[in-house]
């Protein structure tokens, strides 16, 4: 079965590769990327949704919509974003445009946040995933990762806020764990284990369909 990943983000689409090659390697997947020229140059989807939910549904609906034949095949996206809890859970939504880079978004947080207390430097990530099936009916997941902003951004690992979130206070940053420690346990690989157990689900639901009644 095809799995086409509606996401052009390169972070998310290599975590996202290897967190299903562990759980199903059978699985093909196709990103936005690995689509003829043409068709790729159709894909757009402004993230003018209100709530990851619906950024969600934006990017997985506008993948789906232009897939030319895209038989058996399901459509995969993921929206999400960085919540501090002293900025009222800002940037959240709006984690990608808060600043133009990586390295300014996390300096904004950093000077933002330089007078709070070890307390008030908690933050979490969320994502939701959307998965739309073959009769375009769609399923949200979602998986979240608490922990805290950072003293100051370090690692160069991974992407976006990564080098300013350790999930321990005091603790490495994700920019130093690195891929495996974080897609260990991370409000992605939370959300696509809860995708992966329902795509197992699924196909053993299939299965049994297929068998000839004794
Ligand atoms: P979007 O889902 O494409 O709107 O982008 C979400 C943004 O949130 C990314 O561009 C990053 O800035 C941030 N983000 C989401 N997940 C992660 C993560 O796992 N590590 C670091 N930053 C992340």
């Amino acid at each position: 079965m095809t799995l086409y990943l509606a996401t052009e983000n390169k972070g998310k689409l290599h975590e996202m590769r290897a967190l299903f090659a562990a759980s199903l390697p059978q699985l093909q997947l196709q990103s936005v990327a690995d689509l003829p020229p043409d068709v790729q140059g159709n894909y757009v989807a402004e993230e003018t949704g209100k709530t990851y939910a619906e950024n969600a549904l934006i990017k997985a609906y506008a993948l789906r919509r232009i897939l030319p034949d895209a038989g058996d095949a399901l459509v995969l996206s993921e929206d999400s974003g960085f919540e501090v809890e002293a900025l009222g859970g800002a940037p959240g939504v709006y984690s990608a445009r808060y600043e133009k880079t990586d390295q300014a978004r996390c300096a904004k947080i950093l000077r933002a946040l330089e007078i709070k207390t070890a307390e008030q430097r908690r933050a979490k990530f969320v994502a939701c995933v959307a998965l739309i099936d073959q009769r375009n009916h769609p399923t949200l997941f979602f998986g979240r990762k608490e922990g805290f902003v950072a003293e100051s951004a370090s690692g160069d690992k991974g992407f976006g806020y990564d080098p300013i979130f350790s999930p321990v206070f005091g603790g490495p940053t994700w920019g130093e764990l690195g891929e495996d420690a974080k897609n260990n346990d991370s409000h992605r690989s939370r959300a696509l284990s809860l995708v992966i157990q329902y795509l197992i689900v699924r196909g053993s639901q299939n299965q049994i369909k297929e068998q000839p009644l004794l």
